[in-house]
C-alpha cells in the first residue's frame, strides 16, 4: 500500500497519508519516551507489538459497537485508518490508583477505587499536558460542545467495561489507560472515533495474582524486560504464539564458509 507524505511525527507513531482521500497509514516506532521526553530509549520490537495488541482491542471495540479510527492493519508495524481531526485531551481512565493520581493526592498506591474515574488532560508538551476540568474543555471548546463531551465520557466508561472483561479473562488487571478521540466524516455525517492507540504503552496492566507490571511503567522505573512483558500481554492475548519471540533476532555477518578440498 503506497504511503503518502508524512503528517506528522510523534514520540511512538508516524502518521502518513493514506492511498484514498480520508485515510492515514499509522505508523508504530520502537522508540519510548517518558517523563515529557525527559527519558528516551528505543525498544526493538515494541512497535510490532503494539501493532498488533492496539489492532486487537480496537476491531474488538469496532465489534461491539464503539467506532474506531481503524480499518485494517496493513503490515508488521503499520494500520490504515480513517484521519480524524483529534482533539486535544487525552482521556485517563483509572480503576486503580497509581501514578500522576497518587502523586497529586497523596492516595496510597493501589487503591482500588469505587467506581472508574475519568479525568481530563489538555494535550500540550510545552505545558506538560496539565490536567483539567471539564468547564475548561468546554469553554476553550477543545470538544465541540458539552454534548460531545458526555457522549465521549461514556465511550470511556463503555470501553473500561469491554477491556476490563478482556483483560480479566486473561488473569490481567486492568489499572488505568489514555483514550484520544477525534471526529471524522464517515458517509457524510461528521462522527467521533476513538483514535491513536491502545496497546500497554498507553494502558497500566497488572498480572493479576503477582501485581506484576506488564507496561510501560517497567520503563518508566527501569524494571527491565520490557519486550517480554509486552509479549506476555500479546500471547495472553492469543496474538501470537507461545513460542513466539518478536525481539529481532540479529544475525551476524555472513563468514567465508571453508570448503575442504578432497
Ligand atoms: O501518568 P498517569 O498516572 O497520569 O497515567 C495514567 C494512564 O494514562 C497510564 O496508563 C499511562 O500509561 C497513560 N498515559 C498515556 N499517555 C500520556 C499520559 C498517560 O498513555 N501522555
Amino acid at each position: 500500500m503506497n504511503k503518502g507524505k508524512k503528517l506528522y511525527e510523534g514520540k511512538a507513531k508516524i502518521l502518513y497519508e493514506g492511498p484514498e482521500k480520508g485515510t492515514a497509514i499509522q505508523h508504530f516506532k520502537d522508540d519510548a519516551t517518558a517523563f515529557n521526553n525527559l527519558k528516551k530509549s528505543t525498544i526493538e520490537g515494541k512497535g510490532v507489538l503494539n501493532n498488533r495488541i492496539s489492532e486487537h482491542i480496537l476491531s474488538n471495540l469496532n465489534q461491539i459497537g464503539i467506532k474506531t479510527h481503524l480499518i485494517k492493519r496493513i503490515n508488521m508495524r503499520e494500520q490504515l485508518v480513517r484521519l480524524v481531526e483529534i482533539m486535544p485531551v487525552e482521556f485517563i481512565v483509572r480503576n486503580v490508583a497509581t501514578g500522576s493520581l497518587t502523586k497529586r493526592l497523596g492516595i496510597p498506591d493501589g487503591t482500588i477505587l469505587s467506581k472508574p474515574l475519568i479525568e481530563y488532560s489538555y494535550k500540550n508538551d510545552e505545558l506538560g499536558d496539565p490536567l483539567v476540568a471539564r468547564e475548561h474543555i468546554i469553554e476553550f471548546k477543545w470538544v465541540k460542545s458539552e454534548s460531545h463531551l458526555n457522549i465521549i465520557n461514556d465511550l470511556c466508561l463503555r470501553t473500561n467495561d469491554f477491556m476490563q472483561g478482556m483483560f480479566r479473562g486473561i488473569g490481567i488487571k486492568l489499572v488505568d489507560f489514555k483514550l484520544e478521540f477525534g471526529i471524522a466524516n464517515v458517509d457524510g455525517v461528521d462522527t467521533i472515533l476513538l483514535a491513536d492507540e491502545i496497546s500497554p504503552d498507553t494502558c497500566r496492566l497488572w498480572d493479576l495474582l503477582s501485581e506484576k507490571k506488564l507496561d510501560k511503567d517497567r520503563f518508566r522505573k527501569d524494571l527491565g524486560n520490557i519486550i517480554q512483558a509486552y509479549q506476555e500481554v500479546a500471547r495472553r492475548l492469543g496474538i501470537i504464539h507461545e513460542e513466539s519471540n518478536i525481539s529481532t533476532v540479529k544475525f551476524g555477518k555472513p563468514k567465508a564458509v571453508n570448503i575442504k578440498k578432497k
